[in-house]
């Protein structure tokens, strides 16, 4: 991308609405402007992340052996009268009227509407089991909506449901939830640590939500400060095998996690040593819940097991708050100067300055090297505006490009670029030629 040809609406003053970081940087970054409170506009560059992380979130619920459909924001009030939820929703639902006076609400979640899809069509216990997903807008009218895309009313959530025929299978559906979201957040670059947690308004027996540290955090965490050295760490992995998934989740729940809303400071003296008590604030980034029949039972989901009985289908739950995971990310990720994006969601990857627009030799040098990235798949950003250099730099450290590469006249006079790494703010100097390759020797966990 050319800078001159972009939409980047970055602002220049710390916009005096946002109170914490993540929220300052994307507004400055020019990544989301919003509508009306709690809901927003997705700008080109914030477009660019909130895909990356739909992306990797994807393919790890595919991984997982979990389909992907695609559920309408609008549904019909008449199936949350079915399953009892219409009335207990309360305000937080956006209900609607259309012209024929039919009761519409705007999704904020969606058991009811998934139950009904598995159970006209889904009749045998052979069919199971069945996991079904969707990544969808969702509106929750909340009381306080703040923090930018942390707390918004209108929000995007990966939303999945399994459908089992009985408590153990569907168990074992719980557990391959709980390592394909270890495994995502992981990807994300970040530590979400799994958290007993209550079951709210989904219901249920069991539940955990996932928490990444930070200080700007909603929800008040305890747990065991060891659990901070787990690493998911398993590239291959067999979501089939009941035993693999058990280990992983017991590895990983058995030291003391828990919410406020579940903390019992007695379990948690008993069970942890002074000096491993961690407290913090955290970001809930993610939960999952199995809930057994409370949805199949009213709304008539039932299917054949194998003595030919009707029984309900065994379900749960589980949510991934993908753009609430941006604003994660930026609280991980940034340093006073602004964004620092991990490569894999990073809107671009190497920004390319031409540091005097006028020099003939910097504008060849940039064209090439903005070309051969191009080719190679590197999502380069080109900033080719006529202005300073200085003010190009802090562009690109704001928007938190990865890679960096200067091309100016000095360079150019002993034949090289710099480049310059975001994270550490590392540079060396490399030859103007193959740029690609350079890149490409520097490892493959460099670009992606
Ligand atoms: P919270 O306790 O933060 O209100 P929740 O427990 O009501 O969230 P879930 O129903 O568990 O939310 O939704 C799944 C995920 O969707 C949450 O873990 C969170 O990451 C995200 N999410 C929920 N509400 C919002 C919101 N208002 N804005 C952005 N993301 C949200
Ligand atoms: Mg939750």
């Amino acid at each position: 991308m050319r800078m001159t040809r972009y939409f980047l609406p970055v602002l220049r003053e710390i916009p005096s609405e946002a109170q914490i970081t993540s929220h300052k940087l994307m507004l400055r970054a020019g990544m989301i402007k919003q509508a009306v409170s709690g809901i927003y506009s997705w700008m080109p560059l914030g477009l660019r992340v909130l895909q990356k992380i739909e992306r990797i979130v994807i393919e790890e619920q595919e991984r997982a052996g979990h389909i992907p459909l695609l559920m309408p924001t609008i549904q019909p009030a008449s199936l949350w009268q079915k399953s009892g939820r219409y009335d207990d929703y309360g305000e937080e639902m956006l209900r609607i009227r259309d012209r024929h006076n039919r009761d519409l609400l705007y999704g904020p979640t969606n058991e009811e509407l998934i139950t009904e899809i598995f159970s006209s069509h889904v009749k045998s216990y052979r069919d199971l089991p069945l996991t079904l997903f969707h990544i969808q807008w969702k509106f929750r009218d909340e009381m306080r909506p703040r923090f930018g895309v942390m707390r918004g009313r209108e929000f995007l959530m990966k939303d999945g449901y399994n459908f089992d025929i009985d408590m153990d299978a569907a168990i074992h559906s719980y557990n391959r939830h709980m390592v394909s979201y270890l495994k995502t957040y992981e990807r994300l670059g970040l530590k979400a640590i799994p958290m007993r947690a209550d079951t709210g308004p989904i219901g249920g027996k069991y539940s955990h939500e996932f928490l990444v540290l930070a200080d700007t955090g909603e929800s008040e965490v305890f747990f065991d400060k060891r659990i901070l050295n787990y690493n998911f760490g398993i590239s291959e992995l067999n979501f089939d095998d009941i035993d693999e998934c058990q280990s992983i989740v017991d590895k990983w729940t058995i030291p003391y996690a828990r919410t406020d809303e579940t903390h019992d400071q007695e379990t948690f003296d008993r069970e942890v040593s002074q000096e491993h008590q961690g407290i913090s604030r955290a970001i809930e980034v993610g939960q999952i819940f199995y809930f057994g029949t409370k949805y199949s039972e009213p709304m008539g989901a039932l299917v054949t097991n194998s003595e030919g009985m009707h029984v309900p289908v065994h379900m749960g739950s589980h949510g991934i708050g993908v753009s609430r995971l941006v604003g994660a990310i930026i609280e991980a990720y940034h340093d006073e100067k602004g964004i620092k994006w991990p490569i894999v969601v990073a809107p671009y990857k190497v920004g390319i300055i031409n540091a005097v627009m006028g020099d003939k030799e910097s504008c060849e040098v940039s064209e090439r090297i903005y070309n051969e990235l191009n080719n190679a798949n590197l999502e380069p950003i080109y900033d080719d505006r006529d202005e300073r250099a200085g003010s190009k730099f802090n562009t690109m450290e704001l928007i938190g490009i990865p890679w960096r590469i200067t091309v100016g006249p000095r360079g150019l006079k002993k034949g090289v670029v710099e480049l310059t790494n975001r994270y550490n703010g590392d540079r060396v100097e490399v030859p103007t030629g193959n740029i690609v390759n350079t890149m490409n020797k520097m490892g493959d966990c460099i670009l992606d």
